[in-house]
């Protein structure tokens, strides 16, 4: 290649840390300034320009911008400043850029395919350029976030989702596969919008929307085997359970909405009773939010205080309570209720709203699943404050704009003892002379290890028992010492060794399910996970 394609191809380019050699050897001399700059001061150039961007969503534009031209800078960039950066290219910010996909549009990211390709998705598949897929994260933009029905712009999320596989999971960039399925979208205000990206229509349902679906998981694994990982990523729940049941069985797949966040959400729990007290199955759980990741998280406690206890599944659900839109879910619902609410369906009097239910079932932990800003209102606080030494409140609801309360609010409505964990960053919070660090309860914990875990061991189905391991592992990495400051999870600072563990617990997981199918298995599945992570440093090309 000439040297002027090499500063064209973001796979390839060094920018200024071409050396004398590599410029002499690859006709690059006057195509750069003669300087030679370290990849280590380049990092530096980058994040001296990150900071001075003026507001959140130029940050997302610089940083997708180095992306499109040097690839590995980026993600040196995105690894050493990971706790910096986390907020731009994941959530709060890309839930913006996601609602202005259009205007910032610049080289496409990721692969498109819409209702217009029915019957020759596998031709639209084959037109991306790599052929060693590993990880395909895929939506359709119904719900996007807490933010709804996005149609195509929803692409900035798989997008963002696999540049933190790279970065924190240590998968290649060039086996990480982007894929928005445009099936058009009900979103109003995008409709009439000219800068609106995706079909100028209204979704299509039913057998119609059924049948692309089918015909892009077929192509999936016509293109790529049987062991790329798909993960569905933000569908609106009306499909996102069905599907995960249809294929969970013929693919390698997992929904994050449903099953990740249950993983991470149990890890903080499980951290939570070490200044609580008490076993998981001592707890009642109360959710606002009966849906895709409510009920998710829901069913993991269940699963893991059935088997802590050996009690029944449905024992367990018994001490496990969900509100929805329309109130406390009760059996005299149960007729009404989608699937996979009627699980939770118990025993008791109406409550219309929070506030009742919180009253009346006296919960120890209470979990914000609704996409509905600031549901946790002081009197809810106060309430669980009133019966509990030490209440946990994870806000879970992304972005920021959706969370249930703030930080600020979860400690000062609790006087200070409430255990607070959000999915989207909140800054430390001074109460009474004392600083309380909020945890992040976000699934970016655990997919990453979750997807390094499949592709070492060449799993071929995923099982839930991995995302229990998966969920153990993380816990397992929170030290006394962080606890003691407020934390459920490790800091994200050491993201990078947190997925390795839970790669090496989800690859043993996978082993002894007899789902793996890298034989034989290696001696240190740890050191392994590690030995098979990216490196985003330079090479040296001669
Ligand atoms: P979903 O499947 O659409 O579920 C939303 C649920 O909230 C539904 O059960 C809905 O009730 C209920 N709801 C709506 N308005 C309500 C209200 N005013 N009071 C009580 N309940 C109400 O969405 P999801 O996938 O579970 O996601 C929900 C939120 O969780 C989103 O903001 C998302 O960003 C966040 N999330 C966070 C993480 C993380 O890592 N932290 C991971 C996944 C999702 P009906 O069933 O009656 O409609
Ligand atoms: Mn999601």
């Amino acid at each position: 290649v000439s040297g002027a394609e090499l500063l064209r191809d973001p796979r390839f380019n060094k920018g200024l840390a071409f050396t004398e050699e590599e410029r002499d050897h690859h006709y690059l001399r006057g195509l750069l300034p003669p300087v030679y700059m370290s990849q280590e001061l380049q990092v530096e150039r980058i994040m001296h320009n990150v900071r001075n961007c003026k507001d959140p969503l130029d940050k997302y534009v610089t940083l997708m911008e180095l992306q499109e031209r040097n690839e590995r800078l980026f993600y040196k960039v995105l690894i050493d400043h990971v706790t910096e950066l986390l907020p731009f290219v994941y959530t709060p910010t890309v839930g913006e850029a996601c609602q202005k996909y259009g205007i910032i549009f610049r080289r496409p990211h990721g692969l498109y395919i819409s209702a217009k390709d029915r019957g020759r998705v596998l031709e639209v598949m084959k037109n991306w350029p790599e052929t060693q897929v590993q990880v395909i994260v895929v939506t359709d933009g119904e719900r996007i976030l807490g933010l709804g029905d996005l149609g195509l712009q929803g692409m900035g999320i798989p997008v963002g989702k696999l540049a933190l596989y790279t970065a924190l999971g240590g998968i290649r960039p060039s086996a990480c596969l982007p894929i928005t399925i445009d099936v058009g979208t009900n979103n109003e205000e995008f409709l009439k919008d000219p800068m609106y990206i995706g079909l100028r229509q209204r979704r299509i349902t039913g057998q119609e929307y059924d049948d692309l679906i089918d015909e892009f998981m077929t192509s999936v694994k016509q293109t790529y085997g049987e062991k790329v990982l798909v993960q569905f990523e933000d569908f609106a729940n009306h499909n996102a359970f069905r599907l995960l049941a249809k294929y969970a069985s013929t693919h390698l797949t997992f929904n994050d909405d449903i099953q990740g966040t249950a993983a991470v959400a149990l890890a903080g729990i499980v951290a939570a009773l070490g200044v609580t007290g008490g076993t998981l199955a001592d707890h009642k759980f109360l959710f606002n939010g009966a849906g895709e990741a409510g009920t998710g998280i829901a069913e993991i406690i269940a699963l893991e205080v059935s088997r802590q206890g050996k009690v029944s599944l449905d024992d367990a659900r018994k001490k496990i309570w969900m509100v929805d839109s329309k109130g406390l879910i009760t059996k005299s619902r149960f007729e009404s209720l989608a699937q996979f609410k009627k699980d939770y369906a118990h025993e008791h009097q109406e409550c219309k709203s929070l506030l009742d239910a919180t009253k009346a079932l006296k919960p120890s932990v209470l979990i914000g699943t609704s996409g509905q800003k600031g549901t946790f209102t002081k009197e809810v606080l106060e309430a669980m404050a009133s019966f509990n030494e030490r209440p946990v409140i994870l806000a879970l609801s992304n972005p920021t704009s959706k969370s249930e309360c703030t930080a600020e609010e979860a400690y000062t409505h609790t006087q200070g003892r409430g255990i607070f964990a959000s999915g989207s960053p909140f800054d430390p919070v001074e109460y009474n002379g004392k600083t309380f660090t909020p945890g992040q309860a976000n699934n970016a914990y655990i997919f990453p290890g979750m997807g390094l875990g499949c592709t070492i061991s060449g799993a071929i189905r995923v099982h839930d028992d991995m995302f229990l391991a998966a969920s153990v592992a993380l816990g397992k990495l929170l030290t006394k010492e962080q606890l003691d400051r407020g934390l459920l999870y490790p800091p994200f600072e050491n993201i990078r060794e947190v997925s390795a563990h839970i790669a090496a617990s989800v690859a043993e997981t996978a082993y002894k399910l007899g789902l793996s199918t890298r034989l034989p298995q290696p001696k240190d599945l740890l050191d392994y996970a590690r030995s098979c992570m990216y490196s985003p440093a330079y090479r040296t090309y001669r």
